[in-house]
């Protein structure tokens, strides 16, 4: 999965040699000699990574990250700064401006490949949720869902896996200072794999050796491949100079790594930009999953909507012809529902429209398909039932909803009953908007012989 990489040195000769790097594993490279150069060409070409000179003449990199970060068009893309010295402020510097990485010269081949690598699986994958997200952003969906979002800010959980106790009290102590996180700590290989299924940790710290003898690079790996740890950010700890142990860790899924010792600071920081890249993941997937149900749901009593079921009926009725046997469709519309809102108010036309479902829930199959086609109309799809079932289940349906009272959240008690209509579909009879429109004619005709009744669609057979 190859990329564009957008490399900014003031020397040729250092572009050069990562331009020959890089090319060999098929990258993409873009070139810029100054600050401003990068900005511009950063903003025009969108690369997928940025591999950033700290010192040039004319903006530093320190300042052309914190620049690349603020704006929205190039936020997104991950930055990683090389360095000659890689003194801990400057590293610090260079994360607090927003990079997501260092390199420090000379390059070792292996740490940027493992880098590179990582950053643009990361990339890719938020490519992919910005534009599921732009999607339903269009559609309008978004706002809706933002006005609905009453989730309070929780605060982040944390685990912590260290090589000993003493080392991980002193990460507890370092990352409580500053962030407002729960920490976990763990002693063992197994409890930090058994605890994060419980706890569902959003960021891992983890040591290359763990306590005992428990193996960082195993529990990296397993984190990853479970469903509920693979979204979670994993910084992984190795000792100094480690850039072997190091790359592998974030081949493996290691979302960041960091060199012991370290500075306290360092660990903070890290740290916060990987919860921070975290939170923002989640809520681009939740936009995405709730967009999806909103497409189909019915946000007042959660049944299916007209779209999904018109397009689920499909489904049915290609396996009812393939079996040869039938199935039942029918219309129900509540009686007389203007009066309820009439007479009690809107909100207890809501509560019954709700209890509604629940009975009607309450007594079909689970294959069945039961959908809100609007208003006070829904639909009830029956597979592999015939005349005989369907007779059956209509009545039950309609007895279910006018047996007993309706009891308001005022305290007030109704009578509500539904008339049904029932279209029977077959392999002579089998297209959706045919059957629905059969049902629907049955239906009228249950109004008009008073209500609170069942009738059949009547063919010319
Ligand atoms: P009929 O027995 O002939 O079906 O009479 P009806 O009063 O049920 O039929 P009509 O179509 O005249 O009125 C349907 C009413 O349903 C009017 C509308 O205000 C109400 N309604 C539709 N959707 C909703 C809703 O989501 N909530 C509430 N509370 N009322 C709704
Ligand atoms: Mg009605
Ligand atoms: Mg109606």
């Amino acid at each position: 999965m190859p990329g564009r990489i957008l490399v900014v040195d003031d020397v040729a000769t250092n572009r050069l040699i990562l331009k020959a790097k890089l090319s060999t594993a098929y990258y993409d490279v873009l070139e810029a000699d100054c600050g401003l150069k990068a900005l511009e060409m950063a903003q025009r070409e969108l690369p997928d990574i940025i591999l950033l000179d700290v010192m040039m003449p004319d903006l530093d990199g320190f300042e052309v990250c914190k620049r690349l970060k603020s704006d929205p068009e190039t936020s997104h893309i991950p930055v990683v700064m090389v360095t000659a010295m890689g003194s801990p402020q400057e590293r610090i510097q260079g994360l607090n401006a927003g990079a997501d990485d260092f390199l420090t010269k000379p390059i070792n081949d292996l740490a940027l490949f493992a880098r590179v690598r990582n950053l643009m699986r990361v990339k890719m994958m938020f490519d992919e949720l910005r534009m599921r997200d732009s999607t339903s952003r269009e559609m309008g969906l978004n706002d809706f869902l933002e006005s609905l979002d009453n989730s309070t800010d929780e605060p982040e959980t944390v685990m912590l896996s260290p090589p000993n106790l003493e080392v991980g009290r002193d990460w507890k102590t370092s990352i409580l200072e500053t962030l407002d996180v729960q920490v976990i700590g763990t002693g063992s290989e197994r409890e930090a794999l058994n605890l994060s299924s419980l706890e569902l940790p959003d960021a891992y710290v983890v040591n290359q050796e763990m306590m005992e003898n428990g193996d960082g690079l195993r529990l990296v790996s397993a984190l990853r491949s479970k469903p509920e740890t693979r979204q979670a950010a994993i910084l992984f700890v190795v000792s100094d100079g480690k850039v072997e142990t190091a790359a592998r860790g974030l081949d493996l899924g290691a979302s960041d790594y960091i060199m012991a010792p370290f500075d306290p600071n360092e660990l903070v920081v890290r740290l916060r930009s990987q919860l921070r890249r975290k939170k923002y993941s989640d809520r681009l997937r939740t936009n995405m999953r709730d967009g999806l149900k909103m497409a189909v749901i019915d946000p007042l009593t959660g049944l299916y909507n007209r779209r999904y079921a018109t397009q689920h009926m499909t489904k049915i009725v290609d396996r009812a012809l393939s079996s040869g046997g039938e199935f039942t469709v029918m219309m129900m519309d509540l009686d007389k529902f203007k009066l309820v809102n009439d007479n009690y108010g809107h909100d207890a036309g809501d509560f019954v429209l709700k209890e509604f479902t629940r009975r009607l829930q309450e007594n079909v199959r689970g294959v069945d398909l039961v959908a809100r086609m609007g208003g006070e109309e829904f639909l009830v799809v029956m597979p592999d039932a015939g005349r005989f079932v369907a007779e059956k289940a209509a009545e039950r349906l309609r007895d279910s909803v006018e047996r007993d009272l309706f009891h308001l959240p005022s305290g007030e008690e109704l009578k509500v009953t539904v008339s049904v209509g029932v279209a029977i579909g077959s392999a002579t009879n089998a297209q959706p908007d045919d059957l629905i429109k059969q049902a629907d004619q049955a239906l009228y005709k249950a109004k008009e012989k008073g209500r609170n009744l069942v009738s059949f669609f009547a063919s010319a057979a």
